[in-house]
C-alpha cells in the first residue's frame, strides 16, 4: 500500500499558513487547534501538527508528542465548557478509512459514540463556532 503524497495546498496547510480562516482554540510552535466546521457533535475540535504529514505513519515523534500535549489541554477545556465527561478521540488514516483532509489531524469530539453525527456533512453556524472557540481559549488560558 502506498501513502498519499503530501500536497502543500491542502486546506489545513492553508489554515496553518494563515491563507484560510479558522476558529482558533489554541496554537503553539508545533501545533494548532481549531473548531471543526462540520462538527459531529457540539464542541468538535481538530488538532494538527505544523509538520507536513498526511497520516500517522509520517508523523515525527516530536510532533506526535506536541499534538497529544495540545489535545490534553483541549480535552480538559471541552469537559469544562461543554460539561461532557465523554470526549471521543478519532483519527483517520487514508481515504478508505474515511479521511477527507490529507494533513494529519486528531479529532476531539465531546460525545457518546452512539450519538455521533455524520462525518464532515453539515456546516455549523459560524457565530456559534466563534463563541465556542472563545470559551475554549479562555478555559485553556485560565488553566495555564
Ligand atoms: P477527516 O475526514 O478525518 O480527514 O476529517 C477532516 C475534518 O475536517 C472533517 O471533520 C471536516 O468537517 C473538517 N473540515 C474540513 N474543512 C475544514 C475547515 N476549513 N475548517 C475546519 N474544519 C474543516
Amino acid at each position: 500500500m502506498t501513502v498519499k503524497t503530501y500536497e502543500d495546498d491542502n486546506i489545513f496547510a492553508k489554515i496553518i499558513a494563515g491563507d484560510l480562516p479558522c476558529h482558533k482554540v489554541y496554537e503553539d510552535d508545533k501545533t494548532l487547534a481549531f473548531m471543526d466546521i462540520m462538527p459531529q457533535a457540539k464542541g468538535h475540535v481538530l488538532i494538527i501538527p505544523k509538520q507536513k504529514a498526511v497520516e500517522l505513519s509520517q508523523l515525527e515523534p516530536e510532533y506526535a508528542s506536541a499534538v497529544f500535549m495540545t489535545a490534553k489541554k483541549v480535552m480538559a477545556a471541552q469537559r469544562q465548557v461543554f460539561e461532557r465527561d465523554g470526549i471521543m478521540q478519532m483519527q483517520l488514516n487514508g481515504a478508505e478509512a474515511g479521511q477527507t483532509v490529507f494533513h494529519y489531524h486528531v479529532h476531539l469530539i465531546p460525545s457518546n459514540f452512539h450519538e455521533l453525527g455524520k462525518h464532515a456533512t453539515t456546516q455549523a453556524d459560524m457565530a456559534e463556532l466563534a463563541e465556542q472557540a472563545k470559551q475554549l481559549r479562555e478555559a485553556i488560558e485560565a488553566a495555564q
